[in-house]
């Protein structure tokens, strides 16, 4: 059996593989797809001390780091099942869609999480070319241009806010007739002069020239009319799905689906934690899950050297 058995290769799951291994215990990783959100990224800015990076080549270079040490690695690995272990001390228990079982005396949760999409014509074209999903990592690139946020929820109004200081001009598209968010958000969204909120309004394609953005159109439900509204970005913000549809039962989740987790990342069954994106931290970031990661395989390293010799 492993010592640690992480599940998930983004950024949080390669941490914790490094850091498990440099404490020669026996460490695997199995991947559905090793690199994770990071692939499907372009330019990242905010990766601390590398000014600039391209999604791609970070994913590369967390492989690479990873393949430094003696990690068993088992990319293209997507894991169904997880049976905590029955007594304290004894041993988890992974199943994978091949069917093959590993099992483990600590296992590190890092499934990531996808943003929900709006699947409209041009999403996909325009993906990274001015259609974005994380105000945080792409909103400096926007700077007095004109934007749309999409989505009145909490996010999509923090969004919004956030945008008004960095941009020219921000439009927010809600689908309801109201915005979700909460009132001092709502408030402070008001007090903003450069943004227009739109509500009960359907975003119905992202128009580009080829290269980039250059607007979208929506449907006004109540009148039933298409509005075509110029602009250089896109941000989505009709929510953040974790990958734990395979733990409901195992493990504790909150009401969004999100692993529960501990200062430490401990999630409710011992000897087993969890990092990054797919958990209740409240920011999902790069830098932000390879620091949950490392300290998901450290809370594993104290737990396993506390066990009972074998
Ligand atoms: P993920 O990166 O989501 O990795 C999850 C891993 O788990 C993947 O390997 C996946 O294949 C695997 N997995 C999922 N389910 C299973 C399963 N059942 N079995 C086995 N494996 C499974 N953050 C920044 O800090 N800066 C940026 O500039 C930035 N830009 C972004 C741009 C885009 C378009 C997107 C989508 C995200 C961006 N982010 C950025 C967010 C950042 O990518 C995430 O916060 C980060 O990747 C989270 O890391 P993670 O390891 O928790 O999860």
């Amino acid at each position: 059996p492993f010592d640690v058995l992480v599940v998930g290769g983004g950024p949080a799951g390669a941490a914790a593989a490094i850091y498990a291994a440099r404490k020669g215990i026996r460490t695997g990783i199995a991947a559905e797809r090793f690199g994770g959100q990071v692939l499907d990224t372009m330019a990242i800015e905010n990766f601390i001390s590398v000014p600039h990076t391209e999604g791609p080549k970070l994913a590369a270079h967390l492989e690479q780091h990873v393949k430094d040490y003696d990690v068993d690695i088992m990319n293209l690995q997507r894991a169904e099942k997880l049976i905590p272990a029955r007594t304290e001390g004894g041993l988890h228990e992974v199943r994978l869609e091949n069917g093959a079982s590993l099992k483990a005396r600590t296992v590190i949760l890092s499934t990531g999480a996808r943003w929900r999409q709006m699947n409209v014509p041009g999403e996909d074209e325009y993906r990274n070319k001015g259609v974005a999903y994380c105000p945080h990592c792409d909103g400096p690139l926007f700077k007095g241009k004109r934007v749309a946020v999409i989505g009145g929820g909490n996010s999509g109004v923090e969004a919004a806010i956030d945008l008004a200081g960095i941009v020219a001009h921000v439009t927010l598209i809600e689908f309801d007739s109201d915005l979700r968010a909460d009132a001092v958000l709502q408030r402070k969204l008001a007090s903003l002069p450069n943004v227009k909120v739109i509500t009960s309004a359907l975003t119905t394609e992202v128009h580009g020239d080829g290269e980039k953005v250059t607007g979208l159109s929506y449907k006004d439900r109540n009148r039933d009319t298409r509005h075509d509204v110029d602009l250089e970005g896109i941000f989505v913000q009709i929510g953040l799905v974790p990958n734990t549809e395979w733990l409901k039962g195992a493990i504790a989740l909150s009401p969004r689906g999100e692993i529960e987790i501990d200062h430490r990342g401990e999630t409710s069954q011992p000897g087993i934690f969890a990092a990054g994106d797919a958990t209740t931290v409240p920011y999902k970031q790069i830098v932000i899950a390879m620091g949950a990661g490392s300290t998901a395989a450290l809370s594993a390293f104290d737990y396993l050297i506390r066990l009972a010799p074998a």
